[in-house]
C-alpha cells in the first residue's frame, strides 16, 4: 500500500477515535429517526396507563375525556413532530402562568419581579394560603397561585381590557396563533374561585397586589382558560428553547435575557411542591396545569408537551410527566448527563 494511501487511512482513524472520544457514541444524536422513535416508544409505553384522575374543583374539567393522548415536540430550528391526539383542546391553566411571568420580566426587568413578586419556591401547594400567610405576603412565587395573580395585576394596561390585551397577546405569541377562551372552563372556575379571591384579597392587606384584586382574579382565571392543543404548547415551549425566538413564526416573542430568567423559576417551582422530585429526574424546565397539559424545555435543542388529563396528588399530569421523562432518557438530554472529557 502506497503510504500516502496509509496515511490517509491513519488520518481518519484518528480523526474518527478524536470525535468518539469527544462526542461519545452514547449520546443520541437529535434526529428525526431518534425523536419519532422516542415518541412512539413512549406513546406505545404509557398509552395504557390509567392512574390518576382529572381535576375536579373546577367543575368543567371534571367532564373533559380522560383518554386525550398526545404529545408534540418542536425542535429550536422548528421542526414539528408529534404523536397521538393532537386536536383536543384542553385550557392551559397554570402553564400559561409561566408566559405572563416572561411578560413582566420582558417589560420591567428581572430585578423587579423579584422584588414586587418573590422567585423562590414555596414547595407547597399551589393554592396555599399558608405560603402568603408565612412570609406576609413577600417571597410569593409566580408560577402558583398567589404570585401568579400578582403578576397578572403587574401587566401593564390602565383597566381591565386592556391588560387582558396584553395577556392574551403573549400568550398567543409564544404559541402562534390565537388564543381563544374554553367559555365553559372560565365561566365554571369564575363563579366557584372563592379561594383565589381569598387569596388575591390576603395580598392586597399585604400590599402585593398591583390591581383591583377581584379583576385581577378574573383576569387570572381568564388566561387560565385559554384553550390549547399539544401542539401549541410545544411551540411555546419551543419558543423559550429557542431563547425567546418562535421557531415556527420565526417571531422574536420575548428577549434571551427574559429567557434565562423565566427558565429558572420553571425548573423550581413548575411542578408545585413536586418539582423538585421533577427536577431530580428529568433535569429539565417544566411547567404543569390542572387542565392535564405539560410541557418541558431542553434549552437550546427542543421543546415537549404531552396533554393528559388524569394528575397525581400535586395536580401534575401523570401521564405527561412518565412520557416526558421517558423521552429525556431515551434521546439523553438531560443536562445534567455529561460526557467526560
Ligand atoms: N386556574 C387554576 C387554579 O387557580 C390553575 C391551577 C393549576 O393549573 N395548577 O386553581
Amino acid at each position: 500500500m502506497p503510504f500516502f494511501k496509509m496515511n490517509k487511512q491513519l488520518i481518519f482513524a484518528g480523526l474518527m477515535i478524536a470525535f468518539i472520544i469527544n462526542h461519545g457514541y452514547s449520546q443520541t444524536i437529535l434526529n428525526k429517526q431518534n425523536i419519532e422513535n422516542a415518541l412512539n416508544d413512549a406513546f406505545n409505553k404509557f398509552k395504557d396507563l390509567k392512574e390518576g384522575k382529572n381535576a375536579d374543583y373546577i367543575k368543567e374539567l371534571a367532564n373533559v375525556d380522560p383518554n386525550i393522548f398526545g404529545i408534540a415536540l418542536v425542535t429550536a430550528d422548528g421542526a414539528v413532530y408529534t404523536k397521538g391526539d393532537i386536536t383536543s383542546m384542553v385550557s392551559i391553566q397554570s402553564i400559561s402562568k409561566v408566559f405572563t411571568m416572561a411578560k413582566v420580566i420582558e417589560q420591567e426587568g428581572s430585578q423587579f419581579l423579584q422584588d414586587k413578586i418573590g422567585v423562590n419556591a414555596t414547595g407547597l401547594p399551589f393554592n396555599s394560603i399558608v405560603a402568603v400567610e408565612m412570609h406576609k405576603g413577600d417571597k410569593i412565587n409566580p408560577l402558583v397561585n398567589p404570585g401568579a395573580i400578582a403578576t397578572t395585576s403587574l401587566i401593564r394596561g390602565n383597566d381591565s381590557i386592556a391588560k387582558w390585551k396584553e395577556i392574551q397577546k403573549i400568550q398567543s405569541d409564544f404559541a402562534g396563533r390565537q388564543l381563544s377562551i374554553n367559555r365553559p372552563v372560565y365561566i365554571s372556575e369564575a363563579s366557584d374561585n372563592l379561594r383565589n379571591q381569598a387569596i388575591a384579597h390576603l395580598l392586597l392587606a399585604y400590599n402585593r397586589i398591583y390591581f383591583d384584586p377581584v379583576q385581577a382574579t378574573d383576569l387570572y382565571t381568564k388566561q387560565c382558560a385559554l384553550n390549547v392543543n399539544v401542539k401549541d404548547l410545544a411551540i411555546m415551549a419551543a419558543t423559550l428553547a429557542n431563547g425567546g425566538v418562535n421557531p415556527v413564526t420565526k417571531n422574536k416573542v420575548v428577549s434571551q435575557t427574559t429567557v434565562m430568567y423565566t427558565l429558572p423559576v420553571m425548573a423550581t417551582a413548575g411542578l408545585y411542591d413536586n418539582s423538585g422530585i421533577w427536577l431530580f429526574n428529568s433535569g429539565l424546565p417544566a411547567k404543569s396545569g390542572v387542565g392535564g397539559g405539560m410541557l418541558a424545555i431542553c434549552p437550546g435543542k427542543f421543546g415537549i408537551a404531552v396533554i393528559s388529563p388524569p394528575l397525581d396528588e400535586s395536580g401534575n399530569s401523570l401521564k405527561a410527566q412518565k412520557v416526558i421523562q421517558y423521552v429525556v432518557e431515551k434521546l439523553k438530554v438531560n443536562p445534567y448527563w455529561i460526557e467526560p472529557k
